[in-house]
């Protein structure tokens, strides 16, 4: 049994010392984060106590250039695929919960194939699958089926190249097999890093094991998975709390096996069918804050991609792209058979109520409009920049001249195939400006002559 690397009773120490003690050298720790050294729990609890707004506008404006430093003005995309919604469990927030009663389904493979097929048509590339806890319909076996369907669906010249999961966590050894399915990041949120929060708001089933949970990142790793994704559910407790913990988790990996989460998610609670909690989450997230936890995070670590979905306005969406966030989804469907199938009502078979309900090409233009860069890349665990190598590229900001080319790249790619005359134009001048940016030299030429390629037909380029 490994030793808790989470200490609860130091989180709160950390934080009420914080706020007690009013000297504290705000400046300094934003200057320490600008370095890109990322920061200490303490460093970021300092951050986490301040209400001043004028404070909270320099946190937000570090946030914008640590995450330039570091990954450039590009915004991956990407889009969940839901598998199933049965589920054993029975989170109190959540539409998927046994008791609730709402329309529960597991997709056939012939259902995940045509999932794949509309998403593919929207332009996407990367998918992120999302499975609820269901051992006896849905094991591994059938989620290997899963993984391997999705890779193997093509559209035109098209393809999904890079499948991330999003499931229940499992042992070292059933890690280790799920890294043979040729997944990229593993990815579970422990929802809420409070104990007794956890226990009150997981009733019943093998999610009611927080310990479990708590280490599954740590086996993924032993079992040779190097990319895991970390997060916490916004609004089931504390923020600053869970913010520190997320912070404890990364440096216990760090230390551990010397790569920390390859990404952050900070969704909030939405709205779900049946689930009362949905509603009034008991503590309640604002929107400033969402800004803070966002920037803090990018400030403590600055390597990390931070993730936000479609839970969010579109309008704040576009304010959390300039303050760290580095990798959104587009059009988003909780529903399993969302995609592809017109009877699947979001009513009575989502698992939350999504709040961005426009579509990819929406997102990309409003993206690009707003000089940022959408990336369609998947180019890191393609090439082997994974684990503790993309972390060398990314701790002293190089990866974003990868990040550069292969946005550069992959969008062109995206406007070619799915845009209309509108996005051709505006994408044409926003690469234009985007190649101006890249130093001269090597990586500058060839990308401009895999340009010229896409334009002669050929896909999939990319460094
Ligand atoms: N079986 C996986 C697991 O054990 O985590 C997947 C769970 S669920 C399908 C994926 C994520 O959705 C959860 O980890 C939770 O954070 C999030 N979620 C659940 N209910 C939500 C709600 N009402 N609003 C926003 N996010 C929610």
């Amino acid at each position: 049994m490994k030793r808790l690397f989470l200490d609860e009773a130091k989180i709160n120490q950390t934080l009420s010392k914080s706020k007690d003690a009013l000297s504290l050298d705000f400046d300094g720790v934003i200057k320490k984060a600008l370095s890109l050294k990322g920061l200490s729990t303490e460093e970021a609890a300092i951050l986490l106590g301040r209400s001043d707004p004028e404070e909270h506008e320099k946190i937000f404006q570090a946030a914008k250039s640590v995450k330039e430093s570091i990954y450039g003005n590009r915004l991956v995309l990407f889009a969940p695929l839901y598998l199933n919604s049965r589920c054993v469990n029975d989170c109190t927030y959540c539409g998927f919960g046994k008791s609730i009663g709402n329309d529960l389904r597991t997709l056939s493979s012939e259902e995940i194939k045509n999932e794949t097929e509309a998403l593919i048509r929207d332009g996407h590339k990367r998918l992120l699958l999302v499975a609820a806890e269901d051992p006896k319909n849905f094991d591994m076996d059938r989620l290997e089926r899963a993984v391997d369907t999705v890779y193997s669906v093509s559209s035109g010249q098209s393809k999904i190249r890079r499948v991330n999961v999003n499931i229940a966590p499992m042992s070292t050894e059933e890690f280790r097999r799920l890294k043979t399915f040729g997944i990229g990041t593993y990815q579970l949120f422990q929802e809420t890093y409070n104990r007794e929060m956890y226990s009150s708001v997981h009733p019943s089933g093998p999610k009611r094991d927080y310990v479990w949970r708590l280490h599954a990142m740590h086996r993924a790793m032993e079992g040779g998975i190097d990319d895991v994704g970390i997060g916490a559910l916004f609004g089931l407790y504390d923020y600053s709390f869970e913010v520190l913990a997320l912070l404890e988790h990364t440096k216990s990996l760090e230390k551990e096996f010397k790569v920390g989460p390859h990404t952050i998610s900070v969704p909030r609670i939405e709205q779900a069918k049946g689930s009362e909690m949905s509603l009034y989450p008991p503590y309640k997230v604002t929107d400033n804050e969402l800004k803070l936890i966002v920037s803090i995070l990018r400030l403590a670590v600055p390597s990390a991609g931070i993730i936000l979905s479609t839970r969010e306005r579109a309008e704040l969406r576009d304010e959390l792209f300039h303050l760290g966030v580095s990798q959104v989804s587009a059009a988003s469907k909780t529903t399993p058979g969302g995609y592809s199938s017109s009877k699947v009502s979001e009513e009575n078979s989502a698992q939350f109520i999504t709040s961005d309900k426009r579509s990819t090409l929406e997102v990309i233009k409003s993206i690009s409009n707003s000089e940022f860069s959408p990336s369609f890349c998947t180019a890191c665990y393609r090439v082997g920049r994974t684990g503790e190598v993309f972390m060398r590229h990314a701790k002293p900001g190089n990866i974003k001249h990868f990040c550069r080319a292969n946005s550069i790249l992959s969008f062109k790619e995206y406007m070619l195939d799915y845009g209309d005359t509108e996005i051709r134009r505006t994408g044409l001048e926003l690469i234009t400006k985007e190649l101006k940016k890249m130093e001269e030299g090597l990586l500058k030429l060839e990308t401009e002559k895999k340009l010229a390629e896409l334009d002669h037909g050929k896909r999939n380029l990319f460094f």
